[in-house]
């Protein structure tokens, strides 16, 4: 019996180009490859369908090879006039039997993904007028009756509906955060404002977003224009911190932004109002800056990567496993779970938030956006108006709330801190540092504390919104090392009602002793939440740690940078060592961002044969290259994965192996990986994450020490799982989630991408460990 013909699948990239949209490209065209299938690109978007002939090429895994850390799409893209009317979509469909392609997955905007529903409607009746033409045969369309077609949503607007991030979205975040830090220091210097115009116009999830990640003083967004006029509460909000003493203005305008009455709001409409020395304006010295391309430029940072890899391999799935009977879908991501959606009720719904801003139906415009977008206008609110918010508790319900940071620093832990304190003002609770982890409280000369418990400033915390490391200090030691008597004592001495603790595995493990301290010492029966904060991402209870993504951009950075400085050799693998504990999260997770040849981590420690079958794949690819790569290969190895085998002995043993036909080097970037300025994805989750930890400890009060002993919730580790934010009881996490002697969660939510690390780099399949 002859074989089934392989199946054909192409890739296409359209609209606006967007950070990470390579690495939907090269993730299609190695999974179509890896599952037996032909893959093809279709360059310069729906213009190269309609234009056929060399604009559709067929793809070889190699064809692909380093396309994970190049910017904007190297299959271009264009918008096409001709693919709006049927003439131009029937030249498309003929161009499509011609190649033989079966299934399409388009990344791209509303606009390209409508395009795309629009053209797998009508292909039935495309093929049928082509065959009536006399273009193609009915013998040539039967193959072809269905047209199968996955969308993945590339744009840096993050403006779709039904999914919580687009491709390119968080690195156009990432270039704007990275310049309004840059403004910052001159504005702070000089003592000016900025007005900074950023893009997005229909969605303001940039502007937010940014506006909350740097800590701006105002941001304006379509989808929310003040109730009022603008003019007034922008003067209110920029006096106040004026005259609270802050040096600098920063003023965040998304491209749409709007006021009440559907006028359009411009950086000089802004600047006009601050720079104003009249009676009723700020007389401030003001500039503008307009971000302008430089949004969309750069590489993808760690998370695009992982976005778009993730994607593109679901897409070729999904392709995979339609019926003609399945509704056109598209890729999305909620949270941090995967999920394939019906792809016209996110395109309409995408469309009403528009239809909604035109209509001036501001509450509709925001509720037809996600979740997160409401936490975020709610925590930019919170962290803007933390001095005059009117949403103060009765004075009985506030509470005295201790701070303590515990482990190693980690991105976004300040950022979390200043979140929690400026919600805690806005409700009238008392936050205080709780300086240096527990060892710090503890530290006393005689009978008194050394200090190291001291209230908040505000206007010094209100600037830690960008700041890397832990302001409050941090420290790695446990409350049993200060000895458990002290700590519970001095909890009762400062009056705490509850604690709102930032840290790693240590800080987990400190909760887990107060907890179980509970029944000895009464004055810690007080509500206590966890926001877990490690590089590492080892707590268990969650998904995510801040810090974890801050530490993988650090390491896309440094891989990238590695791996190009064998562009003039091109016959070299590196060897570089990760840190991450007994987790081998970011090691594999760096892996997918870089596209490593090998991954090595404690869950599965290192064997002779692991590294007997890498060296024969090394060894393979290096003679089959025919020069297409332009640079090293890499391996990641966490730095715990085995006792013998670190990272210098296996480069030793690939260079001996080698025979002088390649060379390999090791690499240890180190404490670099805890990184400098936060990402912005770091800090924004923290804000979103502190204020909930602090709501969390406000639903049980002050005085809640029956129900805090009774409450299995009332000790929570806050956390992402899945496609939810949730908290889990300390207890059940001691008990069912965590394994002790490897100071890491039972199971790895993550485990399962190391396959598609493998798969995509090409790996020798081998028996994994047990
Ligand atoms: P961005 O978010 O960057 O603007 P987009 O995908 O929305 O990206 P568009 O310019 O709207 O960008 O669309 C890209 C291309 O998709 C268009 O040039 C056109 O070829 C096709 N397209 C868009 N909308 C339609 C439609 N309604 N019908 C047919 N084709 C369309």
């Amino acid at each position: 019996m002859a074989a089934a013909p392989k199946k054909k699948i192409a890739v296409m990239t359209s609209g606006g180009d967007s950070p990470g949209m390579n690495a939907v490209v090269r993730a299609v065209v190695r999974t179509a490859i890896h599952l037996g299938c032909d893959a093809f690109a279709i360059y310069e978007g729906y213009e190269g369908l309609v234009r056929g002939g060399d604009y559709i090429k067929k793809m070889e895994w190699h064809d692909v090879r380093g396309w994970l850390s190049e910017g904007g799409t190297l299959i271009g893209t264009a918008r096409c006039m001709a693919f709006y009317e049927r003439p131009g979509r029937m030249t498309a469909a003929k161009n499509m039997v011609l190649h033989g392609i079966d299934a399409l997955i388009i990344c791209g905007g509303d606009g390209s993904l409508t395009g795309a529903d629009k053209f797998r409607a009508e292909w039935p009746s495309l093929l049928e007028e082509l065959v009536s033409k006399g273009q193609l045969t009915k013998e040539q369309i039967a193959p072809y009756k269905n047209l199968n077609i996955v969308g993945i949503v590339g744009s840096i607007d993050n403006d779709l509906s039904g999914t919580d991030a687009t491709v390119g979205c968080y690195s156009a975040l990432s270039r704007i955060c990275e310049m309004v830090d840059y403004i910052e220091a001159t504005a702070s210097s000089h003592s000016r404002a900025f007005v900074i115009e950023v893009m997005g116009r229909h969605c303001g999830w940039l502007a937010l977003l940014a506006g909350v990640a740097s800590g701006a003083d105002f941001i304006f967004i379509p989808e929310r224009p003040q109730p009022q006029d603008w003019r007034e509460d922008m003067a209110q909000v920029v006096t106040r911190h004026r005259s609270m003493g802050k040096r600098k203005t920063i003023v965040i305008v998304a491209e749409g932004a709007r006021d009440k009455d559907g006028t359009k709001i411009s950086p000089e409409d802004v600047r006009g109002l601050l720079a104003d020395k009249s009676e009723d304006g700020l007389g401030l010295d003001t500039r503008i800056t307009t971000l302008g391309h430089v949004q969309r430029g750069g590489t993808a940072v760690a998370y695009d990567r992982m976005l778009g890899t993730l994607q593109g391999v679901e897409a070729v799935h999904a392709v995979l496993e339609a019926t003609p009977e399945t509704e056109t879908c598209f890729i999305a991501i909620n949270e941090n779970k995967i999920v394939r959606k019906p792809l016209m009720e996110a395109v309409q719904d995408t469309k009403k938030v528009a239809a909604a801003v035109d209509a001036k139906d501001f509450e509709k415009a925001m509720s037809l956006r996600d979740a997160e977008f409401a936490d975020q206008y709610f925590s930019y609110l919170t962290t803007t108006n933390a001095m005059v918010a009117d949403h103060k508790l009765p004075e009985k319900s506030r509470m005295k709330i201790g701070f303590i940071n515990v482990g190693a620093p980690a991105g976004g832990m300040n950022a979390a801190v200043r979140a929690a304190v400026a919600y805690c003002i806005s409700r009238g609770h008392d936050p205080v540092a709780i300086h240096n982890g527990f060892a710090g409280f503890a530290r006393h000369h005689g009978d008194k504390p050394l200090g190291s418990v001291r209230p908040f400033n505000w206007l010094e915390v209100d600037g830690w919104a960008s700041k890397g490391g832990s302001e409050i200090g941090t420290n790695r030691e446990l409350p049993s090392d200060s000895g458990m008597d002290l700590i519970a004592d001095l909890i009762e001495q400062y009056g705490f009602d509850a604690l709102f603790i930032v840290g790693g595995f240590e800080a987990f493990h400190s909760v887990s002793q107060l907890r179980k301290a509970r029944e000895e010492y009464p004055s810690l029966c007080i509500p206590i939440c966890l926001l877990p904060a490690t590089i590492s991402n080892n707590v268990p209870g969650t998904e995510y740690s801040l810090g974890s993504d801050t530490c993988l951009n650090e390491l896309v950075n440094y891989c990238d940078k590695i791996k190009q400085s064998a562009s003039a050799t091109r016959r070299r693998v590196f060897v570089i060592e990760t840190q991450g504990g007994r987790s081998g999260y970011i090691a594999t997770l760096s892996g997918l961002n870089v596209g490593a040849s090998a991954v090595y981590i404690p869950e599965e420690g290192i064997s002779l044969e692991m590294l007997n079958a890498d060296v024969n794949h090394l060894k393979q690819e290096f003679k089959n290259d025919r020069g297409q790569s332009r640079a090293g290969r890499l391996i990641l190895v966490n730095e715990k994965s085995s006792k013998v085998y670190d990272a210098k002995l296996i480069a030793s043993i690939i260079r001996e192996e080698a025979h002088d036909r390649f060379e390999s080097r090791e690499s240890i970037p180190g404490h670099v990986q805890q990184g400098g300025a936060p990402s912005p994805m770091d800090r924004c989750r923290a804000v979103r994450l502190a204020i909930k930890c602090i709501q969390h400890l406000e639903d049980y009060g002050c005085h809640a020490h029956n129900r805090v002993k009774r409450d299995p919730n009332s000790t929570a580790v806050i956390g992402i799982q899945g496609s939810d934010v949730v908290f889990t009881p300390m207890k059940d996490l001691e008990e069912r989630g965590t394994d002790w002697p490897n100071r890491r969660p039972k199971t790895a939510h993550w485990l399962g991408l190391r396959d598609v690390v493998d798969m995509l780099g090409g790996r020798p399949d081998y028996p994994r460990p047990e």
